[in-house]
């Protein structure tokens, strides 16, 4: 067993670390910039370590720095969040070198998954079912032309290495595809320093859904389910439900399973998540984040686990606390992500905090490091809070949002709030009928914002 743990990121996922690792009788260690002396994650540490200014790059990207702060400490394990360094292969291969563990999966998962073009195949090859597209890179203007010609139009040039919605072009039609082709490489070198790209069928009217898996790393793997971020704003997800109003239980236990077949086949070990597009009853895949992501507690709520805890007990060798079997669904959940940000531009409000109240009640859980008089530093994620709720159906989950967040107070920044009211009002967030484009749609018609 773990006595100590470094969490090596900040915010409400540092909190949310903290607080399963102090369940399970576990010591923490947290790591702050000088920006974030005063942060919540640092108060609620049992011990805490500067590791460098404000600038990302220079704190929580530094790795000899977070390093020194285990040797200093005596931490065992490191647990990374999301964001940062949490799908960084060399970050990983540096804390086993150090004999250290690191709470995830190992530099070899993330090194396949973290490069699009492996991923596709190396989940292709797992039965797992893809957007058609190039077999791998496409190096000329020609070879994409005739792959053009071959799926039909419309189709998406991605880069290899891209992430966040960078180095993605559509072409509508071949009049575009020499223009799409050319940006998509140059984003891709000028963003992550690869100007390799591929082709994949732009799909019109896609949800956004992704398979939670779980893996023991000797074999064993489950899903926990689906969720639906098909709710984005510039690919960035803004509401989250499960489950999907749109899936079947049938889909569920199909798609699931080629999931957790295919992470067992490569003994995946730890949380990780399979995103899908899915359209007319097919599921496609896109990309496989080898982390926990943001949007985990939906799947907590309706399975009641705990997801870090779990993360914890594999990377000490301890078997999954649940098979397949003890996970079944109980109700709904819908997180929604609380920024500081500005309507109707979404500009990010970093500033002091007035007056914060949290919402509470049955059913209720915010999961945010804010406090009375916090400044929200300008150097990181807008990111300040997630109000996740539970209820026995959509519709009582639904209801539940809008009380809960008629309950929260946020005072002294601008935050998106306002946007999940007035989404709450709107017949096809009532009756779950959206794909990956009604938000910029909704938002373009009701904020201008485009
Ligand atoms: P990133 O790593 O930049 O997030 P992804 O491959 O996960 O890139 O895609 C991000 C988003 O782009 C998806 O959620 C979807 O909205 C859109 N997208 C990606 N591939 C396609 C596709 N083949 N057809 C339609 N939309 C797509």
């Amino acid at each position: 067993m773990f006595s100590k743990i470094l969490v090596a990121n900040r915010g409400e996922i540092a909190l949310r670390v903290i607080r399963a690792a102090r369940e399970m009788g576990i010591q923490t260690v947290a790591v702050h910039s000088t920006a974030d002396s005063d942060a919540m994650h640092v108060r609620m540490a049992d011990e805490s370590v500067c590791i460098g200014p404000p600038s990302s790059t220079q704190s929580y990207l530094s790795i000899p720095a977070i390093i020194a702060a285990c040797e200093i400490t005596g931490a065992e394990a490191i647990h990374p969040g999301y964001g940062f360094l949490s799908e960084n292969a060399n970050f990983v291969q540096v804390i086993e070198d150090h004999g250290l563990t690191f709470i995830g999966p190992t530099a070899e998962h993330i090194r396949v998954m973290g490069d699009k073009i492996t991923a596709k195949d190396t989940m292709k090859k797992l039965g797992v079912p893809c957007v058609p597209g190039s077999e791998g890179g496409v190096t000329s203007l020609e070879e994409a032309k005739r792959i053009g010609e071959e799926i039909g139009y419309p189709v998406i040039i991605k880069a290899t290495a891209g992430g966040g919605g960078k180095g993605m072009k559509v072409a509508q039609t071949a009049k575009d595809m020499e223009k799409a082709f050319q940006t998509a490489r140059a984003e891709g070198k000028s963003n992550f320093g690869n100007d390799e790209v591929y082709i994949e069928k732009y799909l019109t009217t896609p949800r956004h859904i992704e398979i939670q898996v779980f893996g023991d790393g000797k074999g064993n793997a489950v899903h926990l389910g689906e969720r639906d971020c098909s709710l984005q704003r510039r690919h960035q997800k803004v509401f989250e439900e499960a489950p999907g109003p749109s899936i079947t239980a049938e889909e569920r236990a199909r798609i699931g399973k080629t999931c957790a077949d295919a992470v067992a086949n490569i003994n995946y070990i730890g949380a990780g998540t399979i995103e899908f597009l899915y359209e007319n009853g097919e599921f496609y895949f896109i990309e496989m984040n080898t982390r926990l992501q943001v949007e985990h507690p939906v799947t907590e709520a309706i399975f009641g686990v705990d997801l870090v805890r779990e993360q914890i007990r594999v990377a000490e060798g301890l078997p999954m606390s649940f098979t397949q079997d003890d996970l079944q669904i109980n109700g709904h959940a819908i997180e929604v992500r609380i920024n500081a940000e500005k309507l109707p531009n979404f500009a990010p409000c970093p500033g002091k905090i007035t007056q914060y109240h949290a919402p509470g009640g049955l059913g209720v859980r915010m999961d945010s490091a804010l406090y009375d008089g916090y400044s929200i530093p300008p150097f990181y994620d807008s990111l300040i809070g997630k109000l996740i709720v539970h209820g026995r159906d959509r519709p009582e989950a639904l209801a539940r949002l809008g009380r809960a967040l008629g309950e929260l107070i946020v005072d002294g920044v601008d935050t998106t709030v306002p946007l999940f009211h007035a989404l709450l009002a709107e017949e096809d967030i009532q009756s779950g009928g959206y794909n990956i484009h009604w938000l910029e749609h909704w938002l373009e018609t009701n904020l201008g914002d485009g």
